[in-house]
């Protein structure tokens, strides 16, 4: 039924879903195409997954250069939030190497963030208090059960025990 690839690499989420891999090198990759993309300028440094950064989606260092992203981020908002957070940083990124405003409260930032189309706010994410609803999946073979905030495509993920398919359940309301 589910067209994932058994042989192909996997990561665990939280909730011990598996899904297609998200190596360091696939962010690079995805970093260097949007850079070219939107911003006509190359990224030159490196990216890194970090799971330890806890509320904000992403960090750009001064120092390094380098770029951290919440892996997160794409788990619990999907590919579009994934790419506006990735954007958020470049904005920093280009501009603190150009010389130009690259803080938040800077014009130069303001300015090129809505030109890309990047995300404002990066910060609200991982606050399990906040959900107010979420869906219900059960694996077709050993029936064990999955919360997740958002939809899943059912096609690409799989029970995290033995690798069957997942259901949709039911979705939950909270209030
Ligand atoms: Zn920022
Ligand atoms: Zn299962």
């Amino acid at each position: 039924m589910t067209k994932t690839n058994e042989n192909s690499p996997f990561i665990k989420n939280n909730d011990g879903i598996q899904k297609e891999a998200r190596t360091d090198e696939w962010l690079q990759t995805l970093i260097e195409d949007i850079s070219i993309r939107f911003f006509n300028r190359r990224f030159k440094n490196q990216a890194y997954y970090n799971a330890r950064l806890r509320t904000t989606g992403g960090r750009y260092h001064l120092n390094s250069h380098n770029i951290d992203i919440n892996p997160k981020v794409e788990n619990e908002l999907g590919f579009e939030a994934l790419i506006g957070v990735i954007k958020h940083e470049l904005c920093h990124y280009h501009l603190h190497l150009e010389g130009r405003g690259y803080q938040h409260k800077d014009l130069d930032f303001k300015r090129l963030l809505k030109e890309v189309g990047g995300s404002r706010y990066v910060e609200a994410i991982g606050r399990p208090n906040t959900i107010k609803k979420y869906y219900l999946y059960q694996c077709s073979a050993c029936k064990h059960q999955y919360k997740r905030r958002r939809k899943l495509n059912t096609s690409r993920f799989v029970c995290g025990k033995c690798h069957h398919g997942l259901k949709l359940i039911k979705m939950v309301e909270l209030d």
